[in-house]
């Protein structure tokens, strides 16, 4: 396409906070390198731009009369429309605006059928590994292939139990398209074909993998996918659960309030009678983020509008700096589930011989003006096995320092996007060298 042979638009895109200079604890001051897009990534100044021209305008959605209501609801509904696109969305699945990919998941989690029976890989993110205790969940070791993975998930489908009168019972698959330790794609088409044949259905934690990679519910054949606002270049405060419409319709309301009540009545027996809504706006209770909802919506046209052939070559570029970077240093590990070949997202963490990775995160803001994250990356199960650790190993910021000969107990991130100019990641390379 044109739009692939220009060069030019491989350029990161504009984001906020490039100017933003931090003191150096050697002196003088640097522009700030943001290098931790997997927790939260700068937001597209698109996307501000388009927030700062809306903003004189907001009123209430859905509720008002007036012109400024009725502008932002058309804004609003809009964005849904957007999403629905930009996700690939069939004719009737629901996208319903959350706070964030947990706040999604724990709607999913409390809209489950009865008796439904959960498979989740104890790799996972906390976010998508604790909102199901409620429910009969089924941990799953982590597998070392993705190969492995659907196998370990085929096998435990396959065990399930089936309820005496319906054969098997409902049964949902909970599993992300990236980590955000160690950056991997997981083979979610296979799973979700695994998934299907076996009768259960599949929601995709697209937290990591949505700001690298185009996710089409229909192509990956996925039941429901959540993301979050502020890892897509949009601001904090708004998430995305999108997908089939019938749990989420039969289920209780998320929130009760306002919004979510087509209508109430009093009761001859002197309570209330609700009919809720069977729209997404049933989980969406009290007065909605509009701005948060337009702005995710800015980003998804932004993005496709960038390209994704162009911002995945260009993160590929990234990553292979990194990757060649961290492999001249012996001292450093770099930390994978699937092997050096898999492929992955611009997520990567290491472990640096001799050097309690907290102090080497601090060292890396404190003299070079980067910023990475440390810890368990709210992956404990996962980045203990990675690391070797006792599974009883308390591990966080701030972890002791790991004798000489001793296993590290937390590891250093880094992770880049579409914003990320080739400076941040030479001066990253530069620093751990
Ligand atoms: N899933 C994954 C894979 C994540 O990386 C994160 C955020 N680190 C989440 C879920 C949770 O996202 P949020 O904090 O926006 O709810």
């Amino acid at each position: 396409s044109t739009v692939a042979a220009d060069q030019s638009v491989r350029a990161p895109l504009p984001v906020l906070g490039r100017d933003v200079t931090v003191p150096l604890v050697t002196g003088g001051e640097v522009t700030y390198a943001a290098l931790d897009y997997a927790a939260s990534a700068p937001a597209l100044q698109r996307v501000w731009d388009d927030v700062a021209a809306y903003a004189p305008y907001y009123g209430s959605v859905h509720r008002g009369a007036g012109y400024l209501s009725q502008l932002s609801t058309d804004l609003f509904e809009n964005a849904r429309r957007t999403v629905a696109e930009f996700l690939g969305c069939r004719a009737d699945d629901q996208v319903v605006f959350t706070r964030s990919t947990t706040d999604s998941l724990n709607l999913l989690a409390r809209a489950l059928p009865a008796d439904c029976q959960v498979f989740v890989f104890e790799t996972e993110h906390h976010a998508s590994l604790l909102p199901w205790q409620d429910a009969r969940v089924t941990y799953l070791n982590a597998p070392r292939t993705p190969r492995q993975a659907v196998e370990t998930l085929e096998r435990a489908l396959a065990g399930r139990t089936a309820s005496v009168q319906e054969g098997y019972g409902p049964a949902l698959v909970c599993v992300t398209g990236a980590s955000n330790v160690t950056g991997e794609l997981w083979p979610v088409r296979e799973l979700a074909a695994a998934a299907h044949a076996h009768g259960a259905r599949i929601v995709l934690d697209a937290a990591q993998l949505a700001p690298h990679h185009r996710v089409d519910v229909r192509d990956l054949d996925v039941d429901w996918v959540a993301f979050s606002g502020h890892k897509l270049y949009a601001p904090f405060g708004s998430g995305v659960l999108a997908g089939r419409a019938d749990w989420l319709r039969a289920a209780e309301p998320y929130l009760a309030g306002g919004g979510a009540s087509r209508t109430v009545t009093r009761r001859p027996d002197g309570g209330v009678a609700v009919e809720w809504h069977e729209s997404a706006a049933r989980h969406e209770a009290g007065s909605p983020n509009v701005i948060g909802a337009y702005s995710i919506a800015s980003a998804c046209k932004a993005l496709t509008e960038a390209g994704w052939e162009n911002l995945v070559a260009r993160e590929e570029h990234l990553i292979a700096e990194v990757r060649a970077g961290l492999a001249e240093v012996p001292q450093v590990k770099v930390l994978s589930l699937f092997g050096d070949d898999a492929p992955r997202v611009g997520v990567i963490s290491f472990v640096v011989e001799g050097w309690n990775s907290s102090h080497f995160a601090a060292a890396l803001s404190a003299e070079y003006g980067i910023g990475v994250r440390d810890g368990l990356f709210c992956a404990h199960p996962l980045v203990r096995t990675l690391l070797g650790s006792d599974p009883q190993t308390q591990g966080e910021c701030g972890a002791p320092e790991a004798a000489p000969g001793e296993k590290s107990l937390n590891a250093i991130r880094v992770s880049f996007g579409a914003g990320t100019p080739d400076e941040h990641v030479e001066r990253f390379v530069t620093a751990v060298r």
